[in-house]
């Protein structure tokens, strides 16, 4: 993937650095943010600002580790000011993005916030009816590898300002852990 040198919307005129994602490559769960903040673009690593702290204290409370899983956004490049990102900004770089569910074949895929649920459950021809609806639902896809997860869940920078939404997030977060019990396994290819 050419990323480092894409000008295929006008983020990188303003992009400290294009955030690609980072992670296992084997990983069964991709975690999928919105697009990169101030820190993450300085770093040209995802989810490392206060929001990347609580996502990793997430991962960790269902026994797994930031290097067990893929993380990645919607858009690679930040938009200026932290706005959000244009539909014609998701739509250049969702390529690269299904490139990446290509290749990682995760067998979970949890979308972090209305972003990038709504653009992923359009992408894969699912309803959604809102993130305070459908966060923490398990929706399944069929793809040339088999079954795969898709669940919505709150954006964890959302939940830093807003306790409730914190406890929603720690509970949706089991849902992933149900998910990857062992004898989930045999609805899968991999
Ligand atoms: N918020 C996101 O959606 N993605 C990041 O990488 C950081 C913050």
């Amino acid at each position: 993937m050419d990323l480092e040198s894409c000008r295929k919307c006008d983020l990188w005129r303003t992009r400290t650095k294009v955030v690609v994602g980072e992670g296992n490559e084997h990983a069964d769960v991709m975690f999928i943010g919105e697009a990169p903040g101030y820190y993450e673009d300085q770093q040209g690593r995802p989810f490392v600002g206060p929001a990347g702290k609580f996502l990793d204290e997430l991962i960790e409370s269902i026994g797994l580790k930031r290097r067990d899983v893929y993380i990645t956004n919607i858009v690679k490049c930040r938009p200026p000011g932290n706005r959000d990102p244009t539909e014609e900004e998701i739509r250049a770089c969702l390529p690269y993005l299904e490139e990446q569910i290509r290749k990682i074949n995760p067998r979970v895929i949890v979308m972090l916030g209305r972003h990038a649920s709504s653009t992923i459950m359009d992408r894969y021809n699912i309803k959604f009816n809102g993130i305070s609806q459908d966060h923490g639902k398990v929706f399944k896809i069929s793809s040339l590898f088999g079954v795969k997860k898709l669940i919505p869940m709150y954006h964890p920078a959302a939940a830093l300002y807003n306790p409730s939404l914190k406890e929603e997030l720690k509970k949706d977060f089991k849902v992933i852990a149900d998910e990857l019990r062992p004898e989930y396994k045999n609805e899968q290819a991999k």
